[in-house]
């Protein structure tokens, strides 16, 4: 099948794989915990990519293969203008290689990194952006329960790197913290921490250690800085976010439409789960 830029150029003949000599590889874009991910073009569409490779051995190391065969055909299946897209895969002896949307703004985590804290504006964006994705993956019963800024990245400039954050609990609903049964009003709370972070700089629940942090999640130790100075009306948007009673938080319907979204978020304003 011939492959033009403009159209899907991953829906190939099922009998003639993608293979390395497909792509050209460029700069390295990441570094992730089970491999690297660099820029690369399709060699004769010269579409350009983002090329995960991910090394067997890993995944068998740390039994993995079920839970990367579900997570790659739940990408692949979802078309969302916020979720990035799986347009494929293949595989040699030793490597498995993602064909993905290339997000050339790189991680959110680098913008917040970079100023501080974001805007209103900009913190409302991203959270009406999310939501969205969100609506559209619970519709479908896809539940994220990976929401974090290293996850979400950007479709304009920015770069940076968190240091480390293995393992954080920061961002974990009570629920998951305690080990209940959990449904997606989990992707629900995130988007509280999140709207947090973006906004003051740190997640609501950070302390020394995770034990601690495990202690303010638990009990919804929440407070709000007086500086930097921030609306009522978003505070009043975490405050609905960061319940306890995963059925009382607000829903992605009501985030979207609450006064803070309504008067902040850009509507054309787009970031990638
Ligand atoms: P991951 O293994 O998915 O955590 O990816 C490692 C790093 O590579 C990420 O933190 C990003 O900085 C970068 N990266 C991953 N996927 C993409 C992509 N589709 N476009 C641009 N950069 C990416």
């Amino acid at each position: 099948m011939d492959k033009k830029p403009e159209e899907d150029p991953y829906v190939r003949d099922p009998n003639k794989p993608w293979s390395l000599a497909d792509f050209e590889i460029g700069r390295p874009l990441g570094k992730g915990k089970f491999g690297r991910v660099y820029l690369a073009r399709e060699a004769k569409s010269h579409f350009v990519v983002a090329l995960k490779v991910i090394f067997k051995e890993q995944i068998e190391k740390y039994k993995l293969h079920h839970q990367l065969r579900r997570e790659m055909e739940i990408q692949t299946s979802l078309r969302h203008p916020n979720i990035l897209r799986l347009y494929g895969w293949f595989d040699d002896d030793e490597r498995i290689f993602l064909i993905l949307e290339y997000a050339h703004g790189g991680e959110l985590y680098g913008l917040l990194k970079e100023n501080g804290h974001l805007t209103e504006q900009q913190a409302a964006t991203y959270i009406s952006s999310l939501s969205q994705a969100l609506a559209y993956c619970h519709g479908k019963c896809v539940i994220h329960r990976d929401i974090k800024p290293e996850n979400l990245l950007l479709d304009h400039e920015s770069s940076n790197k968190r240091k480390t954050m293995c393992g954080t609990l920061d961002y974990l609903a009570p629920e998951m913290v305690e080990n209940k049964d959990h449904d997606h009003a989990v992707d629900n709370w995130t988007l509280g921490i999140l709207c947090y972070e973006f906004l003051y700089g740190n997640p609501p629940f950070e302390a020394e250690s995770q034990k601690d942090t495990f202690k303010r999640i638990v009990k919804i130790d929440l407070s709000f800085p007086a500086t930097p100075n921030v609306s009522a009306e978003a505070k009043n948007l975490i405050s609905q976010l960061l319940v306890k009673d995963p059925s009382k938080r607000l829903s992605l319907t009501k985030i979207m439409q609450h006064p803070w979204i309504v008067k902040n978020a850009d509507p054309k304003g787009v970031c990638l789960i």
